[in-house]
Order: structure tokens, then C-alpha cells, then sequence
């Protein structure tokens, strides 16, 4: 059977591997290596990596986002989604340094999640997320006070992805909101409908502001609540009031933030129709990061851990097209040769920040620590922490949690 991902061309050697000696560090944004970086082309570098996480033994604990290059997933001590992630570094207390091959949201929810003797590291600091980023908590202010001097935020209640900055969702945890993942989202905007609103529930007359990917609060609203998209609105942060009019806000009950993952965003509906074309009777399963029409086109939506699950559970000798991040399919399609699994776009997917977090950057970051020196530690600040980390504890108290 073919493992082929026969939809998609292999890229050119990435710049992002350039990353280490020969390059200006300091040009890139965020970057702290003040030591010296090890080349990507070192003949050793398995053999140094091997050699830093054995001297750091117990002490550390060394987690792999799911979309992360193979080089680095095998140095990870266990692999997931990013809740699941932070939940295991929680569950960990012996591990005084949490080594976090993921993006920086995701280290900061570590650092929330777990006790003040764990230390949190991001091996490479520009490894940010282009979603968290694109809500700023100045902007996010701003756009609760157009719903205040609209009289419509005591109605609003707050819902932020995990994919979020600790200030997001530490607003999120002052104004009564919970943070979602992709698993739970239905559940917690359910959750924020009962909270507000002359009439409380879905039907009622309650809204929620959902930050930062719109295309997970539409998708959720519209396929699992059965709200129409006239229901929802989208708030550009870059225009006045959010380019929208006071009936729109008024009228709106899903006001979605301008937000989207750069890579599940390049999906397209035409993507959907060219693969069905290609391969009769193939089952399409993408990620609710995708957009509305991608989703709609779809046999399959679901999270990362969904996906995983799908395909673990298909008949020997079905065919999938996947939509979500390249490294993560190009994985569980060598997992799985007895099935036939394309990737749904025709050009690479990688999630370009994620893969920043490359060999060189682990070894960097484990050579430092396992030499007594602390490198790019991620802190919360404590206010931040204690709001960010109630919106997390709503989030764990909702129905099926
Ligand atoms: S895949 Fe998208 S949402 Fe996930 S870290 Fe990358 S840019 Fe952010």
C-alpha cells in the first residue's frame, strides 16, 4: 500500500536551518543564544544531544509539540497537543527544568501550570505563534471598550483558544471566560451562553467574544451550535470599533477576533475538490483552524489528537487527505503504510516558528542547562499567572472535562 503523500512537493533546504553559526544572531528577533550555537551541519550533534539529555537526567523533562521536526520528536520524552503537554510537565515535579519544543504560548502555559520550583526553557525564543501574536492584549483592551461604552460587554463573556499569549488569557480571566482548546470549544461556548444574557443558553441573548482564531469560533458556532454565520461578526482590531457598526455588535452573537493560524489558513476549498478528483473515495479530514468552506467541504473535523485518532482507527486500505500541519501528517503516515495518506495542499504546510526549534537550538539549550547555566527561561508575570491560570481551571471545570 502506498504511504506516498503524493500531493505535495518536498521543499528546498529551509533557511531556518541556517539558524546557528555563520548567521547574526542578534538579527533575529527574540533570539538569545549567548553561547555558542552548534552548526546544523555537526557530524555530532545526535551524539552531543544524546550526551546532554543523559547528564540532565531526571532533572529535566523534555516535552515535543506534535508538529515539531522528527530530529527533535526524538529527543522528546513524551509528544502532544499543547494543553496535554502542560499538563504532563505539571505531572512531573522531580523535573526542575521543563524543556519545551514548542512555540512560546505554549511554554508560558507550562510555566502557569507548573510548580514555582519548575523552570520553564524555549530552546529558541523566536519560536512564537503568528495566531497568539495576531491578539495583542493593548488591542484586545481597546475592543472591550467599545463593547463597554456600546452597553453590551456586561453580556459578553470572554473565550480564548489556548493558542493565546498568558495576557489574553489572563483578560480572559478577569472578565469570567474560560480558555478552549480545539477539543472542548463546543462545550465552552455553551458553557459562556448559560453565563450572560437576559436569556441565557444558544437561543438566548448572551454573545461571546471569542480571540484569537475566528475560524475555530465560526467553524465551532456554526457546525456544533447550529448558529447561522449572520450570528457572527468578525472585529478587526486594525480598524475603528473594529470596522464593524454598533448594530452589528449589538445584533452579533459571536464577535470573532481577527485572528488565524498562517498554516491551517492556507488550506482551500479547491484544495478539497482537486484531491476528490484525484482519489476517488477519499476521506478528507482536516483541523478547525481551517476555514469555514474547507471545513464544510470536509468528511472529517477535528483536533490534532482527533486526527491522530482517526487514522489509528481506519480501515486498512482507505484513503485519507489530510489538512493540518506537514510534519505531523508526514509522521503518522509512516506510522501507518497500510493506509494511503496524501496531504491536502500541493505546497508545503510547515509551521515555520515551530520550526525554528530545531537540533541545534536542543542541544544549545540542554548543553547550557546540564552545564549549570540557565538559558531563555519564559516567566508569567505572577498577576498575569494567577488570572491566566483561573481561566485554565474554568476550562478544566467544564462539562466533560
Ligand atoms: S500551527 Fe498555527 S496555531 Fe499552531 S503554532 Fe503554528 S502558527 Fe500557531
Amino acid at each position: 500500500m502506498s504511504t506516498l503523500l503524493e500531493n505535495f512537493r518536498e521543499p528546498a533546504p529551509s533557511p531556518l536551518l541556517l539558524l546557528g553559526q555563520g548567521r547574526d544572531l542578534n538579527s533575529e528577533r527574540g533570539v538569545e543564544c549567548p553561547g555558542d550555537l552548534p552548526a546544523p551541519s555537526d557530524p555530532d550533534l545526535v551524539e552531543r544531544a544524546r550526551a546532554a539529555r543523559a547528564a540532565l537526567g531526571q532533572k529535566a523533562f523534555v516535552l515535543g509539540h506534535h508538529y515539531q521536526r522528527d530530529e527533535v520528536i526524538d529527543f522528546a520524552d513524551v509528544t502532544g497537543d499543547s494543553f496535554k503537554l502542560a499538563r504532563e510537565a505539571a505531572a512531573r515535579p522531580e523535573a526542575e527544568y521543563i524543556v519545551f519544543c514548542g512555540v512560546h504560548f505554549m511554554a508560558e502555559s507550562a510555566d502557569i501550570l507548573t510548580s514555582d520550583a519548575q523552570q520553564v526553557v524555549l530552546p529558541d525564543l523566536a519560536a512564537g505563534c503568528s495566531m497568539a501574536d495576531m491578539a495583542e492584549i493593548g488591542q484586545v483592551e481597546e475592543a472591550w471598550a467599545v463593547l463597554q461604552d456600546l452597553g453590551v460587554a456586561g453580556d459578553t463573556i470572554p473565550v480564548t483558544y489556548m493558542n493565546s499569549s498568558a495576557a489574553i488569557k489572563a483578560f480572559t480571566g478577569r472578565h469570567g471566560g474560560t480558555v478552549c482548546t480545539s477539543s472542548n470549544a463546543e462545550v465552552a461556548l455553551r458553557w459562556a451562553f448559560d453565563q450572560v444574557g437576559g436569556t441565557k443558553g444558544v437561543d438566548g441573548t448572551g454573545k461571546v467574544l471569542f480571540l484569537p482564531d475566528q475560524h475555530l469560533g465560526r467553524n465551532t458556532a456554526v457546525q456544533k451550535l447550529g448558529l447561522s454565520l449572520d450570528d457572527c461578526v468578525v472585529f478587526d482590531p486594525r480598524k475603528p470599533d473594529g470596522g464593524l457598526t454598533a448594530q452589528e455588535l449589538s445584533d452579533a452573537r459571536v464577535i470573532l477576533w481577527r485572528g488565524h493560524c498562517s498554516v491551517h489558513g492556507r488550506f482551500s476549498e479547491q484544495n478539497v475538490t482537486d484531491i476528490r478528483a484525484q482519489v476517488p473515495g477519499v476521506n478528507v479530514l482536516v483541523h478547525p483552524e481551517c476555514k469555514h468552506e474547507v471545513v464544510t467541504a470536509a468528511d472529517h473535523v477535528g483536533s490534532t489528537e482527533y486526527i491522530i485518532r482517526t487514522l489509528d482507527a481506519a480501515e486498512p486500505g482507505s484513503s485519507w487527505a489530510v489538512g493540518t500541519e506537514l510534519n505531523l501528517v508526514r509522521r503518522v503516515a509512516r506510522e501507518h503504510p497500510d493506509l494511503q495518506v496524501h496531504y491536502l495542499d500541493k505546497t508545503v504546510c510547515f509551521c515555520s516558528t515551530m520550526n525554528r526549534i530545531d537540533l541545534p537550538h536542543l542541544v544549545w539549550a540542554m548543553e547550557s542547562l546540564a552545564a549549570g547555566r540557565m538559558v531563555n527561561r519564559i516567566v508569567v508575570d505572577a498577576d498575569d499567572a494567577h488570572w491566566a491560570r483561573v481561566a485554565l481551571d474554568q476550562m478544566l471545570a467544564l462539562p466533560g472535562s
